[in-house]
């Protein structure tokens, strides 16, 4: 629950824009997107994630220095990546060595045995190389612009990498750090907890972030610029058809968030509907197209939403002795899965038996199961998708399961969920 105090002044930040590492994956990107922010430079906050697929080499290195492996050629991809583009770009960013110098002096200090703390201290470096190269890029092209540390506004408890905000403190540090008229380049993705320590909000936390600032400085909108013309009724990545969603209202919006359309991360709508801003979803290849708004409009939709999930697992709980799975038993389940984070996504239950999905959680499925087996029987299913259909009832949904088994079926008024996989 968002309990934030009301602001004691007006205080509007125009508008809010969060860049993806698609947008900034080379010089042209980082090009294209300081021409989109030249465009409109007044009054804005800029929210950046680590460049392409950066976050994912971090997470290389972050395992070969817990690990107390040899990181060197991890290092390497890093800084050869972001000296790429610096060098494609033209400039030098001694903000960026500077960075580059503390997390090779951070790796040579020994790892402590708390992986997710690790991970946060380590991870959102990716960030805050993008933002630097970005700022002085625009340094270059004469925009004057302000580089805010994100740390410094964006307050978390200390649940490192899936840190919750803390969103009285994050308006009140927001309301010191941020003024109108101004242009912002800023971070997504990470916060810092009460002792100043790096927290993540998640992977694919930036949308979030956004949503964060635009709550906190009552902004007039927020703009997330993708390489899609915006929200679509599919991936166009699996499906050559899908069509341009033009309106959505904020309750369609965060249920595909939610079951996996991956161009809105999913706790980007609540703080956006709890102070009713709209939020755009434009493509950043050609900033003229007019994008999907989500907003509390009514709007009818009329073509079926398909969203596919990867990376599915089926737990398949049952009780040793033939209780009933009652609210003690379900309570003892649900505290497990919110000790390891395991994100539900779809539950059933039968007399004895308790059937969930949920996404894989690396590094820790082992630790849950263990943990699971200690009270109940446990069978699991890996590698399932997860399709769900929204406004199924045009549409012919045997296409979709095609000759993969189902392992889980359910359906509501709006929305038909199937749980798929390769037939054993
Ligand atoms: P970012 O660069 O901000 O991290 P993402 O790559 O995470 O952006 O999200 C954009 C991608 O989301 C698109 O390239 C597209 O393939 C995928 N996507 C999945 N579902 C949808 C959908 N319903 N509409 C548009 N794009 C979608
Ligand atoms: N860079 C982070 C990630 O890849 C956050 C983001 O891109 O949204 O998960
Ligand atoms: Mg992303």
């Amino acid at each position: 629950m968002i309990r934030a105090k009301l602001l004691s002044f007006t205080f509007a930040i125009m508008r809010v824009y969060k860049f993806g590492g698609a947008s900034v994956k080379d010089a042209n990107g980082v090009k294209n997107v300081a021409n989109i922010i030249a465009s409109n430079s007044r009054d804005l906050i800029v929210v950046i994630s680590a460049m392409g697929k950066m976050t994912n080499a971090f997470e290389v290195l972050l395992k070969a220095y817990f690990e107390n492996r040899k990181f060197d050629e991890a290092f390497s991809v890093i800084e050869n990546y972001h000296r790429e583009i610096l060098s494609e770009l033209g400039i030098i960013s001694p903000a960026f060595e500077s960075l580059l110098s503390d997390l090779k002096n951070h790796l040579t200090k020994k790892s402590s045995n708390h992986y997710n703390f690790e991970y946060d201290r380590i991870i959102g470096y990716g960030e805050l190389m993008s933002t630097r190269i970005v700022s002085d890029y625009l340094t270059n092209l004469g925009l004057l612009h302000k580089w805010i540390d994100i740390r410094t506004v964006i307050r978390t408890d200390n649940n490192y990498r899936f840190a919750k905000v803390d969103w009285d403190k994050t308006v009140e540090q927001a309301q010191e750090n941020f003024t109108v008229n101004q242009l912002y380049i800023t971070q997504g993705f990470i916060g810092a907890d009460a002792d100043s320590n790096t927290t993540s909000l998640g992977r694919e936390g930036s949308d979030y972030s956004a949503a964060i600032l635009s709550y906190a400085t009552h902004s007039e909108d927020v703009t997330i610029w993708k390489d899609v013309p915006g929200v679509l009724n599919a991936d166009p990545r699996l499906f050559d058809d899908a069509v341009l969603i033009p309106e959505l209202s904020y309750y369609d919006a965060i249920e595909l968030a939610f079951f996996g359309a991956q161009v809105i991360h999913p706790k980007t709508i609540q703080p956006l509907k709890n102070k009713a801003i709209p939020l755009y979803v434009k493509s950043f290849v050609d900033q003229n197209l007019k994008g999907t708004k989500v907003d509390f409009q009514q709007a009818t939709i009329e073509q079926p939403i398909i969203i596919i999930k990867d990376n599915q697992i089926l737990l398949s709980i049952r009780t040793r002795d033939f209780s009933f799975v009652d609210e003690k038993n379900i309570s003892t389940i649900f505290n497990l899965l919110s000790k390891y984070n395991a994100k539900v996504n779809l539950m059933q239950n039968g007399a004895i038996s308790f059937s969930v999905v949920i996404d894989a959680i690396p590094m820790l499925f082992d630790a849950l199961l263990k943990d699971l087996q200690a009270d109940f029987e446990v069978r699991y299913n890996h590698h399932l998708k997860l399709i769900t259909v929204r406004h199924y009832n045009t549409y012919s949904t045997e296409q979709l399961i095609g000759d993969k088994m189902i392992y889980l079926e359910q359906r509501s008024r709006n929305t038909a969920q199937y749980l798929v996989g390769d037939k054993s």
